[in-house]
């Protein structure tokens, strides 16, 4: 070092830096540098589509989450992976769950997969919650969840889109099942709470639309209206276990009465009513049973197939109902007046009709 540089640290000497040992860093650089690559690895469709195809989940969730995303950019990815992925799919069984917050859900379903797992199923836990819609809470998604059950090798949990319409919603969920059954999972069970208009979308979207109940209580007083009776092919009372099990015995009596008086399944099948204990497992078997049976019968006397076509198109129609509505309310012309039309109607200066009109004429930009 030349003297006129000491000097000049002589003087500064508070702000100096002197020479030290070099530090080893605290994660070793090839870490570092594996763990940069993976973070700014840029997926093309067909990395995705191959992920899914080989069974890999950190791929396959990245793909659900571009389906999830509401960006421009992320939406035509995702549209490119489904198509990919369209002609592997539709080889699972979809079961829809679906009762009251506190029935029990989650527990009958950890408790229904582990008895899938014996069998030798494969299975994605998917979830369409309502409430995240309107509050942005989640009834379905706030508590840990299935937690041996998602710990399984064979076994994806996938809580439910937070944002967006119950229409925006079903069409992800609808989409996620497409990968899911791509990425071989061959039990999709998706679960919906018993509240609102999601078992509707959910059932539109099954092979087997279960429904957990409780005894002791009347439908009413369960929320469970009785259009979910009607769509329901079995009707399990749950948490059948202690001083429980008489009063499940007779709601099981109960509502295999009234199922009669309901009109029969296009199925041809008439809706099996059984007791389960989510806890101790019990009951369980029979159900993965009756099942299984429904899924034979409505595969022999085709009603599978027939129903997953009449499903097919009611989404077709859906998401062309879905688009519209979205691009009409997004329309700049739309968004500009439809607030001054609200008011006018609001002071009887127009009616409804009159306003809706305007409006729709403004959207195709009609004189
Ligand atoms: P969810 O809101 O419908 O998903 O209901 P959970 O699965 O979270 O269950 C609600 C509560 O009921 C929890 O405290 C569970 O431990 C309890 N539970 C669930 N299934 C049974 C059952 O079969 N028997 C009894 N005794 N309790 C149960």
């Amino acid at each position: 070092m030349s003297s006129k540089k000491n000097k000049h640290i002589k003087f500064k000497s508070a702000l100096s830096v002197n020479d030290g040992i070099e530090q080893p860093p605290s994660v070793s650089n090839d870490v570092v540098n594996k763990f940069k690559k993976i973070k700014k690895k840029h997926f093309t469709v067909s990395d995705y589509v191959d992920g899914i195809k080989n069974k890999d989940r950190t791929i396959l969730s990245k793909a659900i989450t571009l389906i999830e995303s509401n960006k421009k950019e992320h939406f035509k990815i995702a549209q490119n992976i489904i198509e990919n992925c369209l002609p592997l799919s539709g080889n699972s069984i979809r079961i829809g769950v679906t009762g009251v917050p506190g029935v029990g859900k989650s527990t009958f379903i950890e408790s229904f997969g582990k008895k899938l797992l014996q069998h030798g199923k494969t299975i994605a836990v998917l979830a369409v919650d309502p409430s995240s819609e309107r509050s942005k809470g989640s009834i379905l998604g706030d508590k840990t969840r299935m937690e041996e059950l998602s710990l399984k090798d064979d076994v994806y949990v996938r809580p439910s889109p937070s944002s967006g319409t119950l229409g925006g919603v079903a069409r992800k969920t609808r989409e996620t099942i497409i990968l899911c059954e791509a990425a071989g999972f061959d039990t999709i069970i998706i679960e919906t709470v018993g509240v609102g208009q999601s078992e509707t979308v959910v059932h539109s979207m099954v092979d087997f639309f279960l429904l957990l109940m409780l005894a002791g209580a009347g439908d009413e007083l369960q929320g469970i209206k009785r259009g979910i009776m009607e769509m329901a092919n079995m009707v399990v009372i749950n948490k059948a276990d202690g001083d429980n099990v008489e009063n499940a015995n007779k709601a099981k009596n109960e509502f295999e009465r009234a199922l009669h008086y309901f009109p029969l399944h296009d199925s041809g099948c008439l809706p099996k009513v059984l007791t389960c204990s989510s806890i101790n497992n019990s009951g369980i078997n029979e159900v993965c049973e009756k099942i299984q049976n429904y899924i034979k019968h409505s595969e022999s006397n085709l009603f599978f197939d027939k129903n997953r076509n009449k499903q097919s198109i009611y989404w077709m129609y859906e998401t062309i109902n879905e688009k519209l509505k979205t691009n009409f309310y997004n329309n700049f012309s739309v968004n500009k007046e439809i607030t001054l039309l609200e008011k006018l109607v609001l002071e009887n200066k127009i009616s409804s009709f009159v306003a809706a009109n305007k409006l729709i004429n403004k959207y195709f930009d009609f004189k």
